[in-house]
């Protein structure tokens, strides 16, 4: 469902699914890169399993959820009705937490996500170094660990991330450098919400990659970092132009796009 609590049809998902792949390829396209440099993660935040898993059928292999409780619901439930290795088993699927992590959850994530986009403090990668260490055997062998530090490019008091200050990151990636159980592979932002996202993400999606590839020149963290999650419905061409390499895109697939394809 989406917020207007109106479930779509298959049909509807399809063709949106199908669109929105589109735009990627042709904004890759636009800034020559190939469309397989970027990865779609269809926020099912909105959606139930149902839809889950008519996406799945229709190929999509990255979800993003934004809380874990919602996660953990969905995904456990998907277990439950579904053999291993069968179609819907939820490990078949790489599942992304996009919202914000506290602590105190920590635990419950890092046994259903492969990925989380959110770390920004030194406590919470502790933390997660400390749930994995402690439980090794619990978390599922698929589960890759990869982490992104999430940045408030926009510096919006409302919204998490570090300050979009180079040495703060660094900071943060060379103590991360020692936690072993996980892996950084990038950086995330959200652009503010807007009418006119040309005028405000291009900006912001052009600071993340800038902080990302200076970070990368000091050698801050023990890998170079491939990664920028960044665009959402609202701006994920124009994340997609400057880099983007992961977009996270609900409303446009589950029937809610403000600016549609002219
Ligand atoms: C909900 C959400 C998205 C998807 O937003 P849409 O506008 O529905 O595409 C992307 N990123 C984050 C962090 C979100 O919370």
């Amino acid at each position: 469902m989406n917020p207007s609590g109106d479930a779509i049809s298959r049909e509807t998902l399809e063709r949106n699914l199908r669109r929105v792949r589109e735009r990627i390829a042709h904004a890759a396209a636009k800034s020559g890169r190939s469309p397989d440099a970027v990865q779609l993660i269809a926020v099912t935040k909105y959606a139930d399993i149902e839809q889950i898993k008519e996406l799945m059928s229709m190929g999509v292999t990255n979800i993003g959820e934004s809380r874990v409780q919602d996660a953990e619901f969905k995904f456990k439930t998907m277990l439950a009705a579904a053999p291993t290795g069968g179609p819907f088993d939820p490990y078949r699927i790489n599942w992304h937490l996009i919202g914000h992590l506290q602590t105190n959850k920590a635990d419950k994530a890092v046994r259903i996500f492969h990925a989380l986009h959110s770390v920004d403090s030194v406590r919470l990668a502790e933390v997660l170094q400390h749930e994995l260490a402690r439980a090794p055997n619990a978390a599922h062998p698929a589960l890759l660990h990869q982490v992104l530090l999430e940045v408030n490019v926009a510096q919006d008091a409302k919204k998490y991330g570090l300050e979009p200050k180079i040495d703060e990151i660094c900071a943060l990636l060379r103590l991360c450098s020692e936690l072993d159980r996980m892996t950084v592979i990038g950086l995330m932002c959200m652009a503010p919400h807007s009418d006119d996202p040309e005028a405000t993400s291009r900006r912001v999606f052009r600071r993340l990659k800038d902080l990302r590839d200076e970070a990368n020149e000091r050698h801050a963290y023990r890998l170079p970092l491939t990664e920028l999650s960044m665009g959402m419905t609202q701006d994920y061409a124009i994340a997609v132009e400057e880099g983007a390499t992961m977009v996270r895109v609900g409303s446009a697939l589950f029937g809610r796009e403000k600016n549609p394809v002219q």
